[in-house]
């Protein structure tokens, strides 16, 4: 498939969100655009985001949802534009307390209607192509492939990060950016089920509660799932990022759950003697019933030192104490994450400061750009990675078609 003929506008490598969204603004702007993935089909990974559903963007919307080693005050929301962009495209969204989704529950139809516009638009697509290398010429750069060359006025490197090898990744992104002198800070998986062997898994494998997940300064709510060898479910998603990193600098420490989060430690201490005086004759486990799932308290009330079966006329308020603690500040032992391939987005990337943050483009290397995970900024669960692939490639595209 030569093509050393032409001389692309732009080439893109990597047809996922953040590519295909660059490459059909570009187009749309009369530009001519080429896109390369080593996949197969264009948007692959777009096809499991949500559980099969894609979960595009959130009402939410603001720098707190996001991580990076640098400032993230340049986040705007552009939240609606995205909606507004599928909506063009044919996608009738449904939103969920805050969450969109498109109306068909299908993550396929995002990816269909991005690559129906692709195709409309002429797009130069090669796919089953894996990009190598890129080397910075007199009037631009040209870009390898395990198969060919392309010759293009700029590059923008779409790669995404590490997560999940069989929906298609590479380090590519990070290697360029190394070679054009350029720093990539360290990566962890994120939005990743915990490892542990924690002794209390024994009792609540299988079991999930909702609650507050606490690791270092990190907290988040919702519901926890315990396994047989882990823990997993929103929360522990949504804080895995700190533990892949200090997984890699193996200083871990443990999670702090808080089964009764919807109440402060003097309310549930107040609750717990309320329970205790309007039935002394009540078992330990009678008394605590619907706190929060049974499972738990019977761990909670075992790890407090109680046998389950002891009326609580007997216990005293140390035993409350205890109790409060134990269901406040759950200790649990963790030895990791379930690593990139079980992850849905890798923290870290090329580094920010490395980026004029207006264009996407390498502040070192005019014409070269990057946009989406590959570079350092990861979001929540909710919507956010995909929000951010789109931002960052539109604000690549506002800047390129400005300049030409
Ligand atoms: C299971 C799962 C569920 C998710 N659910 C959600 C969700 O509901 N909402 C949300 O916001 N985010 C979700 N995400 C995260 C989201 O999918 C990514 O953050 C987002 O797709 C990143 O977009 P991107 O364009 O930067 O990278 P990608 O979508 O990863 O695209 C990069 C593309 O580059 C290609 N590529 C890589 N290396 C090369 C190379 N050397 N040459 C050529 N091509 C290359 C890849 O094949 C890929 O197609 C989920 C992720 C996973 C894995």
């Amino acid at each position: 498939m030569g093509n050393n003929e032409k001389t692309y506008d732009i080439c893109i490598v990597g047809a996922g969100f953040s590519g295909l969204v660059l490459a059909i603004k570009l187009a749309r702007a009369g530009l001519l655009v080429c896109l390369l993935d080593l996949n197969r089909i264009v948007g692959r990974r777009i096809l499991s985001t949500g559980n099969g559903r894609c979960n595009f963007t959130n009402r939410r919307m603001g720098k707190e949802y996001f991580y990076s080693n640098s400032s993230l005050d340049f986040i705007e929301d552009k939240h609606d534009e995205l909606r507004g962009f599928l909506r063009e495209l044919g996608v009738i969204e449904r939103e969920l307390d805050g969450y969109y989704y498109p109306i068909t529950n299908q993550a396929k139809t995002i990816r269909d209607a991005l690559e129906n516009e692709v195709n409309a638009l002429n797009i130069d697509v090669f796919l089953d192509n894996r990009g190598t290398d890129i080397t910075k010429t007199d009037d631009g750069f040209v870009v390898t492939s395990h198969r060919d060359t392309f010759n293009c006025k700029r590059v923008c490197i779409a790669s995404g990060g590490l997560s999940a090898a069989t929906l298609g990744s590479s380090k590519f992104g990070y290697k360029m950016a190394n070679k054009f002198g350029m720093k990539v800070t360290k990566l962890a998986p994120s939005l990743v089920g915990l490892t542990s062997k924690d002794i209390c898994l024994k009792d609540l494998g299988g079991v999930r509660a909702l609650g507050a997940v606490s690791y270092r300064n990190a907290r988040c709510e919702g519901e926890i799932q315990f396994n047989k060898d882990g823990i997993s479910g929103y929360p522990i998603m949504c804080i895995s990022r700190f533990i892949g990193f200090d997984e890699l600098d193996k200083k871990l420490s443990s999670l702090s759950l808080d089964f009764v989060a919807f109440m402060s430690e003097d309310e549930l201490k107040d609750e717990i003697k309320a329970r205790f005086n309007r039935n002394s004759a009540a078992t330990i486990l009678a008394s605590l019933n619907g706190l929060t799932n049974e499972k738990v308290t019977e761990v909670v009330v075992s790890y407090s030192r109680i046998y389950p079966d002891t009326p609580v006329s007997k216990l005293d308020d140390e035993d409350i104490e205890n109790l409060v603690y134990n269901f406040k500040h759950f200790s649990m032992n963790i030895t990791g994450t379930k690593g990139f391939d079980n992850s849905q987005v890798t923290a870290g990337g090329v580094e920010l400061s490395e980026i004029d943050l207006n264009s996407m483009e390498a502040k070192k290397v005019k014409g070269l750009y990057f946009t989406g995970e590959v570079l350092d900024v990861d979001g929540i669960c909710g919507g956010y990675n995909l929000t951010w692939a789109y931002l960052s490639a539109d604000k690549a595209a506002n800047a390129i078609i400005s300049e030409v």
